[in-house]
């Protein structure tokens, strides 16, 4: 088995063995090698320690960041690789870190720590594929299985629950019986995990193209690690299309209601734009929006959160108030005050006293324009006030 690595790849690897360190691309890049799709990083693992890494990289730039985890990024032709030094993880007292962390100059210790055997696999190009726990012949068959015995694994860090979940959505594999079933078994350990950590799975796993079914499958644990919400829609998930986690997790949401959807985003603490666009989507779901009001919603909402919502209806509707949005932004109606022909300073100047009678008669005007009652133009506007 070969697989062409890129060239700066190929360097990392060789700044390592040059010096008589084992070196190994690992992980996510092997899995999509295997796959037959292009890897987006490749994380690579050595033998060398922190210190001897940096020192095989002299004539390059080295960032440190996470060196008392092992871990030194190194800058090839502009991009970042992190270079690992193999680990071993000692008991997880909590359910969720390693009591300890130590190096290890074999290769085999590594991959036994690692989650799937889907992601437990090393390769080089001279050595070729290291593949311990069946990882090669799970890809085939397309399955998600602990590396070593599910539960214990699942009780040393309960985020792997999550992750089987993630990574069963994105690659539409399905979760082996004995893994399945700890994965049930545990769901309540998710409560040790932190919200960040738990936010960057569930994200994954929403914006996966097979998150319907894996939700399905395992509504109790998305149940465990969100426990403010108690419905899903999954056939409106299924409905969603892909690319847009905001709105995919919207279609999934939206029958808890906006506040409930606020409050657990806001629990999960996912960025505040994140929130605040999902769950304003959620807010407005269910609205009828006329074809006659699509310039007064664009107003209100802007034109990306106005197409996200579109998204969100069925395929005549959508249609048919695209074609609005369409006509409105030709008109150039004034989709937002600043764009009105008229502002405050030209009320007073008018005669409107001013207090919150300007921004009411502001709001008056914009909304009479926008129903292309009245033109957006300065002398039309003007005239009206009198
Ligand atoms: P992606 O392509 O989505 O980045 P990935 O496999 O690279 O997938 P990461 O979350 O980036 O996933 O993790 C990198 C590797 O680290 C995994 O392939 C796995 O071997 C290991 N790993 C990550 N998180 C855990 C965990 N919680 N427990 C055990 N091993 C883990
Ligand atoms: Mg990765």
């Amino acid at each position: 088995m070969h697989f062409p690595l890129p060239a700066n790849v190929q360097t990392a690897l060789n700044g390592l063995t040059a010096h008589g360190y084992e070196a190994y691309i690992v992980g996510g890049s092997v899995r999509d090698l295997l796959r037959g799709v292009p890897p987006h990083d490749y994380d690579i693992c050595t033998g060398a320690l922190p210190e001897e890494t940096k020192s095989c990289f002299k004539d390059f730039r080295v960032i440190e960041t996470g060196i008392q985890h092992g871990t030194v990024t190194v800058l090839i032709d502009h991009e970042p690789f992190e270079i690992t030094t193999f680990r071993t993880e000692g008991d997880y007292l909590d359910g969720r870190h390693p009591s300890s962390v130590s190096f290890t100059r074999d290769l085999k210790n590594d991959l036994m720590r690692r989650d799937f055997t889907i992601n437990a696999m090393a390769y080089h190009p001279q050595t070729g594929l290291v593949d311990l726990y069946g990882g090669q012949a799970d890809i085939a068959n397309r399955c998600i299985r602990c590396v070593g015995d599910a539960h214990t694994r699942l009780m040393e860090d309960a985020l792997r629950i999550l992750r089987a979940m993630r990574f069963a959505a994105e690659l539409g594999f399905a979760v082996e019986k004995q893994t399945a079933q700890a994965m049930l078994d545990l769901k309540e350990r998710l409560a040790l995990i932190s919200r960040e950590r738990i936010a960057a799975e569930l994200t994954r796993l929403v914006g996966g193209s097979w998150a319907a079914q894996v939700l399905t499958q395992f509504a109790p644990i998305f149940y465990a690690a969100l426990p403010m919400c108690k419905t899903m829609d999954l056939p409106s998930l299924a409905a969603a299309p892909m690319g847009d986690t905001t709105v995919r997790m919207a279609a999934l949401l939206h029958k808890n209601g906006a506040e409930t959807v606020e409050k657990a985003l806001q629990s999960l603490k996912l960025p505040v734009i994140f929130t605040q666009e999902c769950v304003q989507l959620v807010a407005y779901y269910d609205a009828t929006i006329t074809p006659e009001d699509v310039p007064l919603w664009l107003a209100k909402l802007g034109i990306k959160q106005f197409e996200r919502l579109l998204l969100l209806r069925g395929e005549a509707e959508r249609t048919l108030l695209k074609q609005e949005m369409q006509r409105a932004v030709e008109e150039k109606l004034p989709l937002t005050l600043k764009e009105l022909a008229v502002n405050g300073r030209d009320l007073m100047a008018a005669g409107v006293a001013p207090g919150k009678q300007v921004g009411e008669m502001l709001t008056y005007l914009h909304e009479k324009v926008l129903r292309r009652e009245m033109k957006n133009d300065r002398e039309t506007l003007l005239a009206q006030i009198k």
